[in-house]
């Protein structure tokens, strides 16, 4: 196996299991014998040494400022059985979470370094996984990865891959990035158009095909769970609706009405088909494809206004560089919701960019609360559900925060 060498004293963030080698760490790479390129494939799997060539872990090589992602720390060589064990344990942690019940076949099963597998995302639904490979390395073992979820996880029939968008796009790769890796379902379910997954138990149609990143947002769960405790006999506005996740649990908690708003045209068609299904004689809930922005400025023209305003914006930074602008954003939106708030509201207010962290997001909400110039104060400070762990050493791994904000 190749080796990747350090220099000195840079391997003490992989003894604390921090999972990255930067590029900038490494002293040299030896290279093994079946190599003809100057440098390791990309997705190979390397052993990583100290200085001292103290075996510190194997991981996959990929190029770029994150080298090696470390998958089995202390050793030079994967072990037997790597990917049911781990699998194995991923589905252990989900069960003894309480996760997988009769009302509940939605979950994440591998939340990246939060499960000790960097650069893997697997999402169950109901008889369905969908793995999402945000390196080389996972996208090059995905076969070994779907017959380990085959195996480890009772419930699941077929597993489907979804890495089109998140593989490093310069990154030469001539097999299909989408597509199923296993199937063995009898039902319809392959064309997604008869699928029920069921969260909490609530339905919803899960589109792996067509939807946004796996098909669904499992990582709002327990917030919409305070949604519904909150949302008796009020007026409801849901904005980033997408599959209308926050307003089944609203309409379930007795919301006197409902709106869903997301630029989505596609979206808002499901948020119609689940709640439909799920409440069939719902004559209180309306689905709007807008832009928020134009929306809110436009429902204020109106003189409208909500008992409980949800706000769940897509990542509006992707990278460092885009922080000040999405701080920006943030402000913008937020002082558009408050206004809109009546006196005794409450406004759920989220933000899943890993580059801004909750101080700044919290930041950003005050300074919205002071531009509108209402009293506001903090009820809940919400994160990441425990099927979207947060390894220890791992910080990079905490991305949704929200705030439950109580408006006078
Ligand atoms: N709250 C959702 C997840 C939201 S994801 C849930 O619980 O499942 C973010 C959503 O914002 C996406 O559905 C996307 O289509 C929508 N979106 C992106 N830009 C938008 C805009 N300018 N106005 C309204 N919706 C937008």
């Amino acid at each position: 196996m190749t080796s990747v060498i350090l220099k000195p004293h840079k391997e003490e963030s992989l003894k604390r299991f921090h999972p990255w080698v930067f590029s900038g760490a490494i002293a040299k790479i030896v290279l093994d014998a079946s190599h003809q390129s100057p440098t390791p494939e990309e997705g190979e799997l390397v052993s990583v040494r100290s200085a001292a060539n103290e075996a510190l872990g194997v991981g996959h090589w990929q190029v770029g400022s994150i080298a090696v992602r470390i998958l089995a720390f202390g050793e030079e060589a994967l072990p037997a059985n790597f990917w049911n064990e781990r699998l194995r344990a991923a589905y252990q942690v989900r069960e003894a979470l309480g996760l997988i019940r009769p009302d509940n076949n939605t979950f994440r099963l591998v939340h990246g370094e939060g499960d000790f597998l960097p650069g893997l995302i697997v999402d169950v639904y109901a008889d369905t996984a969908v793995v999402q490979a945000h390196s080389i390395g996972m996208h090059v073992c995905r076969n070994e990865i779907a017959q380990a979820i085959i195996a480890e996880v009772p419930q699941v029939k077929n597993v489907y891959y979804k890495s089109d968008d998140t593989l490093p796009f310069k990154a030469e790769i001539s097999e299909p990035k989408v597509g199923y890796l296993i199937h063995n379902s009898q039902s319809t379910i392959h064309n997604t158009e008869e699928f029920w997954s069921v969260e909490n138990g609530l339905s919803f149609r899960i589109d792996w095909l067509r939807g946004q990143k796996t098909g669904f947002f499992i990582d709002q769960r327990e917030n919409r769970a305070l949604v519904e405790r909150y949302a008796k006999g009020k007026d409801v506005l849901n904005m980033f609706c997408y599959t209308g996740g926050f307003s089944l649990y609203a309409l379930r908690g007795g919301a006197k009405t409902v709106d869903s708003v997301d630029v989505s045209q596609k979206a808002i068609e499901l948020v119609n088909v689940n709640v439909a299904h799920n409440f069939p004689e719902a004559k209180n809930h309306t689905a709007v494809a807008a832009d928020a922005f134009e929306y809110l400025t436009a429902q204020k023209a109106k003189g409208c206004t909500y008992d409980l305003i949800i706000l769940d914006p897509p990542a509006f930074a992707k990278h460092r560089d885009a922080v000040k602008n999405a701080l920006r954003g943030y402000q913008r939106i937020n002082a558009k919701a408050i206004e809109m708030i009546r006196p005794g509201g409450i406004l759920f207010t989220f933000s899943c960019s890993q580059a801004v962290d909750k101080e700044a997001f919290r930041l950003a909400v005050f300074s919205a609360a002071a531009q509108v110039g209402r009293k506001v104060r903090i009820l809940h400070q919400l994160h990441q559900p425990q099927d979207h762990p947060i390894n220890i050493y791992h910080p990079e791994g905490e991305y949704l925060k929200g705030l439950v904000l109580y408006v006078e």
